[in-house]
C-alpha cells in the first residue's frame, strides 16, 4: 500500500457536532485499476503517463468494472436523518450499532449550528440561513425537546422497558449512530455523485465531500482527477 493512503488509515475526520467518518481499511489504489483493466491483454503497468491515460478514458467510455477491485472500509458516525439516505445505496455493505444492545447517551443527538431556509425552487431541498430572531429560540427548544426526550428514556429503562422500545421516546431523526460500511470505488464514486451534489440533504452532503476530499483525492488522485472531468463537469 502508497505511503499517502497508509497515513489515511485510522484517521477521523470530523462532521457536523458530533460525527466523523474514519477510513478503517482500504484495497488497492490507481494502478489496481489500471492492471485490472489490462488483464484485457494480459498486461500491467506501461508507465505513468500511459496509465493515467487509460485510466482517464476508463472513466470518460464508463468502464467501471476495473474500478470495483478497489475497496474502502469506512466507520462513521453520523445522524439517523444520514443513515436513512446512506442505506438507499445498496451496493454499501453495513454492520451497525444496535438500540437494542447499547443504550444512547445523553449527549447522541444532532444539534444544527444554524437554520436553513425551505428551498424556493426544490421541495425537497433547503437554501441559505434562516435569519429571524426566533432562530435562537428553536435551538433552545430543540434542546429541551433532546433533554425531554432523553429524560423519558430514561424513565422508561428505569421502569424495567426493554431498551428496544425505551428507544421510542428518543427524538428519532436527530440521533447519532456508528456503523461500519465497505465499498468499492465505483460505487463510492456514485454515492459522492449523487450526495455532493446541491439537491441533496446538507447533512449527507457535509459526509460525502469528507470522504471525497480527505479520503478519494488522496488515495486515488488520478481517480478523482478524471472523475471531476468527466463525471462532475458533466453534471454542472
Ligand atoms: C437528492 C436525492 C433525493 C432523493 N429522494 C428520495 C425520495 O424522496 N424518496 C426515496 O425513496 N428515495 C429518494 N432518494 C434515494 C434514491 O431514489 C436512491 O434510492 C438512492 O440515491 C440510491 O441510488 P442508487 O439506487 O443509484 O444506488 P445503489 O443502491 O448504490 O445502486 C447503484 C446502482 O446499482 C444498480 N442497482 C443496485 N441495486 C439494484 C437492483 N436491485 N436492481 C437494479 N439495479 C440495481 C442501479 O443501477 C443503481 O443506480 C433520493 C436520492 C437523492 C440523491
Amino acid at each position: 500500500m502508497d505511503n499517502s493512503i497508509q497515513t489515511l488509515i485510522n484517521q477521523r475526520f470530523p462532521v457536523l457536532d458530533k460525527g466523523f467518518v474514519e477510513l478503517q481499511d482500504m484495497m488497492g489504489d490507481d494502478l489496481a485499476i489500471v492492471n485490472a483493466a489490462r488483464v484485457s491483454f494480459l498486461g500491467e503497468s506501461k508507465g505513468p503517463e500511459r496509465d493515467k491515460k487509460l485510466l482517464f478514458y476508463l472513466m470518460q467510455h464508463r468502464h467501471t468494472s476495473p474500478f470495483e477491485m478497489v475497496e474502502f472500509k469506512f466507520r462513521v458516525r453520523a445522524p439517523l436523518v444520514v443513515w436513512w439516505q446512506w442505506v438507499r445505496h445498496r451496493t454499501w455493505h453495513m454492520n451497525a450499532q444496535s438500540g437494542r444492545y447499547t443504550p444512547f447517551e445523553e449527549e447522541d443527538f444532532y444539534l444544527p449550528a444554524v437554520w436553513r431556509q425551505q428551498a424556493r425552487d426544490n421541495k425537497q431541498a433547503s437554501e441559505g440561513e434562516l435569519y429571524t430572531p426566533d432562530s435562537d429560540k428553536l435551538t433552545v427548544l430543540l434542546e429541551e425537546h433532546y433533554t425531554r426526550g432523553y429524560a423519558l428514556y430514561q424513565q422508561a429503562l428505569a421502569a424495567g422497558v426493554a431498551r428496544e422500545q425505551a428507544r421510542l421516546f428518543l427524538p428519532g431523526f436527530s440521533v447519532y449512530y456508528t456503523w461500519v460500511t465497505k465499498v468499492d470505488a465505483h460505487n463510492l464514486l456514485h454515492f459522492l455523485r449523487l450526495r455532493m451534489a446541491d439537491d441533496a440533504q446538507w447533512e449527507i452532503r457535509q459526509y460525502a465531500q469528507t470522504i471525497y476530499q480527505k479520503v478519494v483525492k488522496t488515495a486515488l488522485p488520478w481517480t478523482a482527477e478524471a472523475f471531476e472531468t468527466f463525471i462532475l463537469k458533466s453534471d454542472s
